[in-house]
């Protein structure tokens, strides 16, 4: 399932790509019916909350967000849920950041616009839409289809709220209040390791991001809520919003501290499946370097060579090293060992550093 980061970066490509345009929307494959209600209408831009994503289409350019009269398409892509962007060129840099879990065929149904002499501006447009596309999105300069979504569906301004209202704050909003989540986590009993999985408590975490945050932590997975400190969440909520920022900058989930990444070279990981839709660069930190605990399982700690361990905690697989994540509770010597920011050593995340999110 893709994490908050993705689909952030998914509105960031559908702001890019059809803000303030006027659009043609289709079901080619009929379960979407409502598309015809926004056939013609004017996609305003996108929003991201956690792993929900809101577009708003209004009869005209000039609406306002929150007016009555604005639609609100809501989708959610599950586990399986892709957007496939197809477009002229410069359009296509949408297709690079979208589309998670893009898979590689449908990589090839984007025409080269190469191709024809001159022709290149018609090409998207005669792309058939496969037929279990939900729907499709098309403006004047390119397309977005949409396959497999766990939810796709129309909504006025109440029921958006209604949805925002049951979620807890996103680290990536710069609207988000840290202490709905400081406060939600120390009034439970449930583990850490459980309530980073609920979306109530804060929105946008997936399994990578909950194992990952709570090895930099120290912290024990099965840990009760209440027994954390204020200064503790705190202190990972900043994580978080470092970790994430960096995601939806680079579309990838690196955690792993530069110095941290090369010290079992001899250890050969096997590649587990782990598929990042990032920015197609070079530098990238390969996956099997950007992790400390995640699908790591029956291999050394990056850290203190234990075996990480593997266990099923909130209906999803959490790993962890049981000595470097001792930290049990609010009286337990909490230092901060490490940067805030995973990139702390590398020249490129210094704008993200000056931004303020306190590293070393
Ligand atoms: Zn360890």
């Amino acid at each position: 399932m893709p994490e908050g980061h993705t689909v952030h970066r998914l509105a960031a490509a559908f702001e890019q790509a059809f803000s303030g345009q006027r659009v043609r929307t289709s079901s080619p494959q009929g379960r979407f019916s409502d598309a015809t209600q926004l056939n013609g209408m004017v996609l305003l831009g996108a929003e991201a909350v956690g792993k929900h994503l809101f577009l708003p289409f209004a009869p005209a350019e000039d609406v306002e967000r929150d007016a009555p009269v604005v639609r609100h398409v809501h989708i959610h892509l599950g586990l399986y849920g892709s957007w496939t962007f197809a477009g002229e060129p410069g359009f296509s840099d949408a297709h690079a950041i979208g589309a998670p879990r893009l898979r590689i065929g449908e990589r090839e149904e984007r025409l080269d616009s190469e191709e024809q002499d001159g022709g290149g501006a018609t090409d998207w447009r005669r792309l058939v839409p496969r037929p279990t596309v939900r729907l499709r999105i098309a403006g004047p300069t390119g397309l977005a289809d949409l396959t497999g979504p766990t939810a796709c569906e129309i909504m006025d301004a109440h029921e958006r709220q209604a949805v925002l209202d049951r979620l807890g704050p996103d680290p990536l909003r710069a609207d988000a209040d840290p202490s709905r989540f400081v406060d939600a986590v120390r009034r439970s009993r449930t583990t850490i390791g459980a309530l980073l999985m609920n979306q109530k408590i804060v929105a946008g975490i997936g399994n990578i991001y909950r194992a990952e945050l709570l090895f930099r932590a120290r912290l024990d997975p099965f840990v009760p809520g209440k027994d954390l400190s204020t200064g503790m969440l705190e202190e990972m909520w900043e994580d978080l919003v470092a970790l994430m920022t960096y995601g939806a900058r680079t579309g990838r989930i690196v955690t792993t501290q530069p110095e941290h990444r090369d010290l079992e070279p001899r250890i050969i990981e096997r590649s587990r499946g782990t598929r990042q839709n990032g920015d197609e660069d070079p530098d990238v930190v390969s996956r099997e370097r950007s992790f400390y605990v995640y699908h790591r399982q029956t291999l050394p700690c990056r850290l203190c060579g234990t075996t990480v361990r593997s266990a099923e905690l909130a209906a999803r697989t959490v790993f962890w090293c049981s000595r470097c994540q001792s930290v049990r509770s609010r009286r337990a010597g909490w230092t901060r060992e490490h940067p805030a920011a995973p990139w702390a050593l590398e020249a490129e995340g210094a704008d993200v550093l000056a931004a303020g999110d306190g590293a070393a």
